[in-house]
């Protein structure tokens, strides 16, 4: 049987929108017209109250939070955050493709300028709604958001508090009291007190549907709501109880819903009807689940899993809950369903208030077409187009032959008013623009930009870290400006202009022979060997940086607060255990923190001991001050033994140690027990480098608790890894007042711009936004452990966002064999390992697929342990 027959033949409610439209279109219309005034009048027509104005007053929203029931809130918080962590893992970021030399489509994701949820009434309130939309809204971005529910005459004509409760938990300041096709109407004209949206999303009765239908074009809306549906594939393994439960939950929600059993086992069939009819009398709202099950739901028997499946993809169900062997398997060959539900831990009411998944989804088989809610509802990607005067030249042949054949000759002429025909060079060009980059052939050219590896410059395994681009590297990721132009006459004058040397330049002797910083920093399209957080900020938050950088840009002309006070106090508050701001020191990045410290208290003729492996950049800062490095040993497996690290102290008698917690490139935070033993021994300064704490399993175990006992310990902290900010290089520490003052001595005036300074402070204030990934990240992390460890590989456990693994014979091998499959981690020692950071899901599945890829080719086999 085909789809088509397959669909027809199983049971579904339809939703007559059609019939109801004779209502809607008036009401809509006379909003349309008369706007507020219609808009009261229907309110008072269809929910009895009579309102001045649909605007519900601050006052009500906070007095409903205040009210409600603290469990309930609870809940709703863990389910908002649940729901923010799996939506902002959606947020696409902007892709630039560059097709040739200044040939660049930039796809940029713009938010809505405004949004209208509406929230139903319905047979009791569901706050729960609230949250899976206004929550995708608001991580696209859209900063204003407007909830629109009936008034409810018992509720002094407001809507249901559990509502509003909800809107307040989540910072929605804008509820109108309305409802029915006339609150559509209201948020797609607009009135006075509702400015028109521009999308309009939310579940609602048949007449809001209508509406919904009636005004697309005009608003943006999410798919039309039908009667609720679930589709259950269920074999031998399923236990008839769950399969019950499920088909009851589901019917409870509506007598129109459709349950769907799809079974290979009649006697599961037998048995989950056994179990219905003990549990359906039990159920509180027994009717309506009576008259959907006896309505438009079935059992449907098939002779395998595969015919199941053939028959849920026709159907197209809103939920599919699968309770087979291997159901996991199952669920990924699914090719129709709103939502998929795997094995029997996972049911609908789950996904319903929990799982952090959405649960607006597309019913009546829509979903053959249209995926659930989402953060893409609420966004939109704008294509930029942005070719040079030779780019376009390039292309204008091919425009001139598919013009033609359109017969649209004024497409052509657009064309060829900039670059005649035959030329093939431009004939308007900015001065500031640069000149075609060559008369190569157009492949040659390509070629020379398509993102092939240029050959690694990989660091030894004592290669020093680079967390951020350099501005070189960064041009270097643009193929326009890597593309060596021998005839660009700027570059050749100054290449002319040069002074050649005769003999190396007089540095100092030693620094003689040492390799700057640098890490490959390859245009490849997984990138995962800095450490840097994978999730770029929100655009809601992308906006707020924006205003407040604008905000400081009129004050430019002055140099910045050199003390950066207002920063220090805001970082002394987040960082909490009773510090003042005279007790933190701000820089960029906690490299610079680094540099200050040793300038003060190393230098020519003093020492800094550290536990390699270890931040590289601790042994090559200490070279650039003239301090000695004294390397101490870890023991085997990474780990940091407190006796051995405090003779290590005893017997060098530094005048810094480093001690990295959580540790870069292992991973693991040390005990406190050991940093408690070396500030025990230490005849000087302790810093404790603690640029991943964030993502530690124990965030508590922070040797910011020891400060108060340990006048010479320092703790350094970074924003560029659990805030997503290393681009804005900002790193600080928190230690003594007298400690932070004679840092002073050594930093240069100004030397945090003020731009820097504001992008920090909004850091701050937004944290909860900012480090809402590292949740997410941590799990990641712990996943990317267990999966390299269930490959047979070793992976150290990790405190930190990325993962050592290993043991290979040939690390080099390996790491260019994932660079082959475009994956870029790093090879920084120790021996054997390499380091990857965590990445986006998408960029952990490729790196998983490289290295499964890698490590099948005999020739880069692991080479053992
Ligand atoms: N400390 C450690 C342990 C690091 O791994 C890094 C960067 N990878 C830093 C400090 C420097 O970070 P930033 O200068 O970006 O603050």
């Amino acid at each position: 049987m085909n789809r088509e027959k397959l669909a027809g033949v199983l049971p579904r409610a339809g939703l007559d929108v059609a019939a109801v439209m004779p209502q809607v279109e008036p009401i809509c219309e006379d909003v349309r017209r008369r706007g507020a005034a219609a808009v009261r009048e229907y309110t008072a027509r269809f929910d009895g109250v009579d309102l001045a104005t649909t605007r519900v007053a601050h006052e009500a929203i906070a007095h409903a939070l205040a009210a409600l029931d603290p469990r309930v809130r609870a809940a709703l918080e863990e389910a908002t955050r649940r729901v923010r962590a799996v939506h902002e893992a959606q947020r696409p970021a902007d892709h630039v493709t560059t097709l040739s030399p200044g040939a660049r489509v930039t796809e940029r994701y713009v938010p809505v300028g405004r949004v209208g949820v509406y929230v139903p009434a319905g047979l009791v309130p569901l706050p729960s709604s609230v949250i899976m939309n206004v929550v995708p809204a608001q991580v696209a971005g859209v900063d204003r958001i407007a909830v629109a529910s009936p008034p409810h005459p018992e509720h002094g004509g407001m809507p249901a508090p559990a509502i509003l409760a909800a809107c307040a938990l989540l910072g929605v300041a804008e509820v109108h009291a309305v409802g029915g096709a006339q609150a559509i109407a209201m948020f797609a004209y607009g009135i006075p007190d509702c400015p028109a949206t521009d999308v309009v999303t939310g579940p609602g009765n048949v007449y809001v549907t209508a509406a919904k239908r009636l005004l697309l074009g005009l608003i943006g809306t999410d798919g039309e709501a039908g009667p609720t549906e679930v589709a259950i594939i269920a074999d031998h393994t399923a236990n008839p109880n769950y399969v019950a439960a499920d088909l009851i939950a589901q019917a409870e929600h509506d007598p129109l819903a459709a349950c769907l059993l799809i079974t290979s086992d009649p006697a599961l069939a037998s048995r989950t009807e056994a179990a219905l009819a003990v549990q359906v009398p039990a159920a509180r709202h027994a009717d309506r689940i009576r008259a959907a099950l006896e309505g438009q739901s079935a059992c449907v028997l098939v002779d395998d899993t595969s015919a199941a499946l053939a028959v849920s993809d026709a159907w197209a169900p809103e939920h599919l809950e699968i309770h087979t062997e291997n159901a996991s398997g199952l669920a990924a060959r699914v090719r129709n369903a709103g939502a998929v539900f795997v094995g029997p831990y996972a049911p609908v009411s789950l996904g319903d208030y929990l799982a952090g998944s959405n649960h607006v989804l597309p019913t009546g088989g829509t979903a053959r077409h249209t995926g659930g809610l989402s953060v893409l509802s609420f966004l939109r990607g704008i294509h930029v187009v942005d070719y040079s005067a030779p780019a376009l030249a390039e292309v204008a042949p091919y425009i001139d032959a598919l013009g033609g054949a359109e017969d649209l000759a004024a497409h052509v002429a657009a064309v060829r008013a900039r670059v005649p025909r035959g030329t093939g060079t431009p004939t308007v060009m900015s001065p500031a623009e640069p000149r075609p980059a060559s008369s190569r052939p157009a492949e040659a050219q390509a070629a020379e930009v398509a993102p092939t590896a240029p050959e690694p410059a990989e660091p030894g395994p004592a290669a020093p870290e680079v967390a951020e681009p350099g501005p070189a590297a960064a041009e270097s990721a643009e193929p326009e400006s890597a593309v060596p132009d021998d005839h660009d006459p700027v570059a050749a004058a100054s290449a002319d202009g040069r002074a050649q040397a005769a003999d190396p330049p007089p540095i100092r002797p030693d620094l003689m022979g040492g390799t700057p910083y640098g890490a490959p920093q390859l245009n490849v399209p997984v990138r995962l060997n800095t450490n840097e957080n994978p999730y770029p900020l929100s655009r809601w938050l992308a906006n707020k940086m924006g205003a407040a950088v604008a905000a400081k840009v009129g004050t430019l002309n002055r140099y910045p607060d050199r003390d950066a006070r207002a920063l220090r106090d805001d970082l002394a508050a987040y960082l909490g255990h009773g510090l003042t701001w005279q007790q933190v020191w701000a820089a960029n990045g906690s490299n610079e923190i680094i540099q200050q410290l040793l300038q003060t208290f190393g230098g020519p003729g003093r020492t800094a001991l550290g536990f390699e492996p270890s931040y590289a950049m601790h042994p090559l800062i200490a070279r650039a001050t003239a301090t000695t490095w004294v390397k101490g040993q870890r023991d085997p497996g990474f780990s940091l033994d407190a006796d051995r690290a405090a003779a290590a102290v005893r017997e060098h008698q530094p005048d810094l140690v480093f001690l990295t917690s959580p540790n870069n490139p292992t991973g693991a935070a040390l005990p406190l027990a050991v940093v408690e033993a070396v500030c025990e021994a230490a005849p000087g300064m302790v810093v404790v480098d603690e640029a991943y704490a964030e993502f530690a399993r124990d965030t508590k175990a922070t040797a910011l608790t020891l400060l108060p006992r340990y006048p010479r310990l320092v703790v350094t902290r970074t924003m560029s890894k659990a805030f997503a900010l290393a681009g804005a290089r900002v790193g600080y520490l928190a230690g003594n007042q007298d400690v932070v003052e004679a840092l002073l001595l050594v930093r240069l005036p100004y030397h945090l711009s003020t731009l820097t300074q504001a992008v920090a402070r909004t850091a701050l204030e937004n944290r909860r936004d900012l480090l809402s990934t590292v949740d997410t990240l941590r799990v990641q992390r712990d996943q990317l452990v267990e999966w390299l460890r269930s490959q047979g590989l070793a992976a150290a456990d990790s405190d930190a966002n990325f993962v050592l693994f290993g043991e290979f014979g040939d690390t080099h091998a390996v790491w260019q064999g994932l660079l082959d499959h475009g994956v870029l981690v790093r090879e920084t020692g120790p021996a054997g390992w390499l380091r990857v950071s965590v990445g986006l899901p998408g960029e952990m599945k490729a790196f998983r697929e490289a290295l499964s890829a890698v490590l099948s080719r005999p020739a880069v086999d692991g080479g053992g342990a």
